[in-house]
């Protein structure tokens, strides 16, 4: 069959959700697709919930985008009526004391305006008793941040969309080569050809086998495990709001947890980039159990010996830098690539739709750093 729209969006991601739905607020005729369903298993988009933090040191780039998408969540929850979508349960930082990433972080806060409270070490004691640290640390808690309940958050994107005219539907785009062709065909696995005056890939991890000659090795999919350990019963200690989403960037590691969310266990995840993998195929049983216990021992004594409830593998699709990929497709004039989220995007879902947009209609000039130009194939992660 033989379609045509103004904008076709490939992948129903939380990249892809948000940009069908500012170029359908614009407008235009949008269809959006997606080979698995939109924040399906397999999609980085696929978890249970995601942090929503303003903290970058001082890339503020990220802390006003976070701040610009936390508006445009809870605007939009409220309207589908969903606020629970966005669970406001704060985020603490735990930095040594003078750690560059305290200062650069308290810095980016005055300029940006982020709410937060300091805590000194005996202020972190007292009400954060289940943390434990084996030197001195101190506390900045955000106390707008919190968790969105991630998967059923870009379903409401997607449904909204839908509701407002973006004809959405279960389909695969054949990857798109023949980097000197004149003009790209969005073609699909089902046999129908989509003409379109603008065509948006946001296809997460999958962008390099959608566009090998220009993505690979510019976008890398890496194998990430999450934990979620039981509390034990009737306690109080691991939920909001006796525990805030908590993360921990030291020199030898980065961590983070989520409170007891909708009483799916208390979780753990390293930040580390694991190796690379396969979206399409790649096994999903974590293997790191042991590491994940070794760090609940020592930060949560209390739960050292929790049961495992559930577990997840998910992947990032990391850029070099951990900057995002927002950019027109260097040979097709009417395709753009947004994705890299890098371990750290889903916050940004509705900013990232928003610039793209903004981008497309000339609204606004390109960030150098979401350049396709800017994307090596080492890496080099600057941005946490
Ligand atoms: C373990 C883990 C923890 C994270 N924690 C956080 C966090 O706390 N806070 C935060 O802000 N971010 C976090 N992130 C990052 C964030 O989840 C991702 O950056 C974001 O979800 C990426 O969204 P996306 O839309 O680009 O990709 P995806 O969600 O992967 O969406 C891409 C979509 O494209 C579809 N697709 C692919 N190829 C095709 C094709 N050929 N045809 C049609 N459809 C196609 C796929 O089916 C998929 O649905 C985390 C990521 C992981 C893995």
């Amino acid at each position: 069959m033989n379609k045509s729209y103004d904008a076709v969006v490939i992948g129903a991601g939380v990249f892809g959700a948000w940009t069908a739905l500012h170029l359908r607020n614009s407008g235009r005729s949008v269809a959006l697709l997606d080979a698995y369903g939109a924040a399906n298993s397999r999609a980085s988009s696929g978890g249970e919930t995601r942090i929503l933090r303003m903290g970058y040191g001082s890339d503020e780039i990220y802390t006003r985008w976070a701040m610009r998408s936390l508006e445009l969540w809870i605007a939009l929850f409220d309207r589908v009526k969903r606020p629970e979508l966005f669970q406001n349960v704060g985020v603490l930082w735990t930095p040594t004391p003078g750690h560059p990433r305290e200062v650069s972080t308290l810095a980016a806060f005055d300029n940006c305006g982020v709410a937060h409270r300091r805590l000194t070490s005996s202020d972190l004691a007292r009400c954060y008793p289940q943390l434990r640290f084996r030197e001195e640390r101190v506390g900045i808690l955000e106390t707008h941040a919190g968790v969105l309940l991630a998967r059923r958050a870009v379903r409401a994107v997607v449904e909204e969309a839908v509701a407002k005219g973006v004809e959405y539907s279960l389909d695969a785009v054949l990857p798109v080569a023949g980097a000197h062709a004149k003009s790209p065909e969005v073609k699909t696995s089902c046999g129908d050809a989509l003409s379109a005056g603008l065509a948006v890939y946001c296809c997460g991890p999958w962008l390099p086998k959608v566009f090998p000659e220009v993505l690979g090795g510019r976008v890398r999919a890496t194998r990430q495990e999450i934990f979620f350990f039981g509390t034990p019963a009737g306690d109080r200690s691991f939920t909001a709001p006796n525990m805030p989403a908590w993360t921990d960037i030291t020199d030898e590691h980065s961590a983070y947890t989520i409170p007891d969310v909708e009483s799916r266990g208390f979780k753990l995840a390293f930040d580390k980039h694991g190796p690379e993998f396969d979206p399409d195929t790649g096994d999903r049983l974590a293997r790191g159990l042991a590491d994940a216990r070794t760090f609940m021992a020592e930060r949560f004594p209390a739960l050292a010996t929790a049961p495992l409830v559930e577990s997840r593998v998910c992947q990032y699709e990391n850029t070099s830098t951990g900057d995002f990929l927002i950019d027109r497709h260097p040979d097709f004039g009417n395709v753009w690539l947004v994705g890299g989220g890098s371990g750290h995007g889903f916050k940004h879902g509705p900013a990232v739709g928003e610039h793209a947009c903004a981008l497309i209609d000339g609204r606004v000039t390109a960030e150098p750093r979401f350049s396709l130009e800017s994307k090596a194939r080492e890496q080099n992660r600057s941005v946490f």
